[in-house]
């Protein structure tokens, strides 16, 4: 009897010891590191959770997420996708019942093509066809060799479709102009970023995340060591390298949007995917690069692009509206900062 009351408290005890064991096990955040793609760019995954198997499904959940984003409310390429039935139904007087998500999200971008006077504007969607940006990389040859100027006459009468302040939204609807189509490439990665965060907001088990989006990077929580996020910034005209690295400590968002993403060069002069809303063409100014801090994604990416298009000075101007800090690179590789943005960027040796 006493052998078995003895048996009993040891059997106890270590049921105590594994559970201590355990909790510290479960206590201390494992990483999870995984790459792959959507909305048509790669998005890398690191991941801080108290369970490797719940950051694991997390991942799965997310990357689910951004391919919902992109096929049923984002992609004008894709038929059912809401932006594709907007599209569809431009002209007509009843417009097109959105879900609230979209809805304020339209809402915001249009303040930001409102504060930026257009420099922003994704009213494009026809000009951005016609220019087959979507078909083009760094790396691709075959658009590259393919490439043809868009008919000159044919891009300004398109042009005269577009115009942001002719989009009315109205009572949870959407009235667009005949004829015009809208193109969210430039806010999309951004969009996602923000989708990301909510998601995460809701999982108890995971302590820390930077996620990037193609350009659009979101943090989130706290490395398992306290030590602060880094993120690094490309260099726009060195393949591969990085400009400099962004310190960051908490839930931030960094877009940033340059000549390098998607181009194709003829006749020694390049082709990008930022275009002049004025003019239908890419942008050609002081800039190849520009980017973005700020709390929120979709505004972050909606600056990035914007900036591009106003140039350094201006953009500088329009970031301070949204109290948002920017970096921007230019052709002859001077780096130009606000000053918030100069307290936490290192220039990579
Ligand atoms: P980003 O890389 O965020 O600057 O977005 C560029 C994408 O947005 C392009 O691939 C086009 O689909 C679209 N776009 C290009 N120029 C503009 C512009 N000025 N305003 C809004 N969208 C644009
Ligand atoms: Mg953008």
């Amino acid at each position: 009897m006493k052998c078995h009351i003895t048996k009993k408290r040891i059997a106890g005890l270590l049921g105590i010891l594994l559970i201590v064991a355990f909790t510290a096990c479960k206590r201390q955040p494992i990483k999870v590191v995984s790459t792959n793609t959507a909305m048509g760019t790669v998005i890398q995954y690191t991941v801080y959770a108290t369970d490797g198997e719940i950051a694991e499904n997390v991942v799965e959940e997310l990357q689910k997420e951004l391919q919902s984003l992109e096929t049923q409310r984002l992609s004008w390429r894709i038929e059912d996708s809401q932006v594709a039935i907007m599209n569809a139904q431009a002209g007509k007087t009843e417009g097109v019942l959105l879900s609230k998500e979209l809805y304020g999200y339209l809402e915001d971008i249009l303040e930001v093509s409102r504060e930026s006077k257009g420099a922003l504007d994704i009213t494009l969607g026809k000009i951005t066809a016609m220019w087959n940006l979507d078909s083009w990389s760094g790396k691709d040859e075959k658009a590259r060799e393919e490439f043809v100027l868009p008919d000159e006459d044919a891009l300004q009468s398109v042009l005269g479709e577009t115009g942001y302040e002719r989009v009315l939204l109205k009572d949870g609807r959407i009235y667009l102009p005949k004829g015009m189509n809208l193109d969210l490439g430039a806010v999309g990665k951004g969009i996602a970023c923000d989708r990301i965060r909510a998601y995460l907001e809701n999982q108890q088990e995971i302590t820390g995340a930077v996620i990037s989006v193609g350009g659009s990077i979101v943090t989130y929580g706290k490395k398992p060591d306290g030590s602060f996020w880094k993120v690094a910034i490309m260099h726009p005209r060195e393949e591969g390298a990085y400009l400099g690295t962004l310190t960051l400590q908490g839930e931030w968002n960094v877009a940033t949007s340059g000549d390098y993403e998607r181009y194709v060069e003829m006749n020694g002069k390049r082709y990008h995917h930022i275009l002049d809303p004025s003019t239908g063409y890419p942008v050609d100014n002081e800039l190849c690069s520009v980017t973005i801090l700020s709390k929120d994604g979709l505004l972050s990416d909606a600056l990035s692009t914007a900036c591009f298009v106003l140039g350094a000075e201006e953009g500088k101007k329009l970031v301070e509206v949204f109290g948002a800090e920017a970096l921007f690179v230019t052709k002859k590789q001077e780096v130009i900062m606000t000053e918030g943005m100069k307290d936490i960027f290192e220039e990579s040796k």
